[in-house]
């Protein structure tokens, strides 16, 4: 029986691990907090999911919570007059499948215990080097699914793929019961404040049943970079309020009566969105092959980071198990990571696209869905898979054609 060893029990490494252990793999999870330390924790992300990625859960008989989470129906777009505090335009779409996003607090915890169940083992334990040295030579492969973990760094920076090389923005996240909703169909109510930030909410399940999760992405030293002084959970709901009344005042009426789901409802931080080489070579010569998160991290300005560790799952258990009994060497783990890459790329590229001052031809394309129900369709169910913005998001000539060919599509 072929011993898998996965460090991390997040969204990339807990799905792995449960559908490997699903197909008779003897797999061991080596993680850094229990599954109690998590439901009792600090929320950790946002986590709305697109179909695609569902569909990954779904296919593993993973979608606990496909009955009691409510649905994300479709996305809204808005960009903001900030002088005037009055929307310059906006448009919003169904997606033609719906997303959800479950609390990683509500989601980890059932799946570790689902993981046990079918005889799984989890040892609690921090992993570093001297770990991993411990750790490789009783297992067949080792992954490190260990996201934002600080043993992350330990895999190379590549310095091609990676363009920034600090935070682009203060992250937030408010997890608030009350908001009212948004009719006919719920939605990602996605803002942009023109030299501010965004802010966007949407529906969740959490710890205490169904919310609304706000998320606000503050650039660098201007004014929604603000919660180095938030201290208490009352302090931040605060923050949020007041950043709403003053920015998204239309967003703000929706929150006259919230309060936050529970007192770990709350989050604020940032990091900088960074692509690192696949393999880790130990100081023994013994190899390691990182995953999802802890390999491409994007800002979750346009909430993929779960979405892409789900994928990442999914093709490397296709691998893994394509592979039968040869040897895990660095030419598949290579080859793997760049089939994860192929798709990754793009999702990397629209994500970084967002973060930095927008070309014309990207306000124009914007601009013309607000005008043309089609342009909008396409662009939210895009978030499903990124790819599909390609060529035109990237390129001034292949916008101006897909614009021109959407309009002939909507006239007649
Ligand atoms: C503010 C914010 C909002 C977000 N919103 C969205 C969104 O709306 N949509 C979306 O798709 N994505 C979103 N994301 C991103 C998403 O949460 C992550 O991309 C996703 O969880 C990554 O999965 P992963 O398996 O790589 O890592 P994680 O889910 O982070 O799991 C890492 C695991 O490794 C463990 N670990 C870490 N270090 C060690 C160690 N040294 N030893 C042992 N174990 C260790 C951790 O405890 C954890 O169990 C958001 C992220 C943030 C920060």
């Amino acid at each position: 029986m072929r011993r898998i060893a996965v460090i991390g029990a997040g969204q990339s490494g807990l799905q792995l691990s449960l559908g490997l252990i699903n197909m008779g793999y003897e797999v061991t999870i080596f993680t850094n907090r229990t599954a109690e330390q998590i439901a009792q924790g600090r929320v950790m992300s946002s986590q709305c999911m697109f179909h695609t990625a569902l569909q990954t859960e779904r296919d593993l008989g993973l979608n606990f919570w496909e009955e009691a989470c409510p649905s994300v129906e479709g996305i809204g777009f808005t960009i903001v007059n900030n002088e005037e505090k009055t929307k310059v335009f906006e448009w919003s779409a169904r997606l033609k499948r719906y997303a959800q996003s479950v609390d990683q607090r509500v989601k980890m915890p059932q799946w570790m215990r689902a993981f046990e169940k079918q005889g799984g083992k989890i040892v609690i334990q921090d992993v570093g080097i001297n770990e991993l040295e411990q750790i490789t030579p009783e297992y067949d492969l080792v992954l490190l699914a260990a996201g934002k973990g600080e043993v992350v760094k330990q895999f190379a920076r590549d310095d091609e793929k990676s363009i920034f090389d600090k935070p682009q923005r203060a992250l937030a996240l408010t997890y608030v019961q009350g908001m009212k909703p948004i009719l006919p169909y719920s939605k990602v109510t996605f803002n942009v404040i023109p030299g501010v930030g965004e802010y966007f909410s949407f529906p969740a399940l959490s710890v205490n049943g169904p919310c609304d999760i706000m998320v606000f992405e503050g650039i660098p030293g201007g004014p929604m970079d603000c919660w180095q002084d938030v201290k208490t959970a009352e302090e931040h709901l605060e923050m949020s309020l007041s950043l709403l009344k003053q920015y998204v005042p239309w967003e703000y009426e929706r929150c006259s009566d919230i309060q936050l789901t529970d007192d770990n409802g709350y989050l604020a931080g940032r990091f900088a969105p960074t692509i690192r080489q696949p393999i880790l070579t130990l100081p023994s010569g013994r190899k390691v092959f990182g995953m999802a998160d802890a390999l491409v991290v994007n800002d979750p300005i346009t909430g993929q980071g779960s979405n892409n560790a789900a994928k990442c799952s999914k093709i490397y258990f296709d691998a893994i198990l394509a592979h039968a009994d040869q040897d895990f060497s660095t030419e598949w783990m290579q080859d793997t990571f760049d089939q994860y890459w192929q798709y990754a790329e793009k999702v990397v590229a629209w994500t970084n696209s967002l973060l930095v001052p927008p070309e014309p031809h990207m306000i124009e394309i914007l601009m013309e869905a607000s005008r043309n129900q089609a342009i909008a369709s396409e662009f939210a169910n895009n978030f499903d898979d990124p790819r599909n913005f390609s060529p035109w998001w990237f390129d001034a000539e292949s916008a101006k054609q897909f614009i021109k060919h959407r309009h002939i599509k909507h006239v007649a």
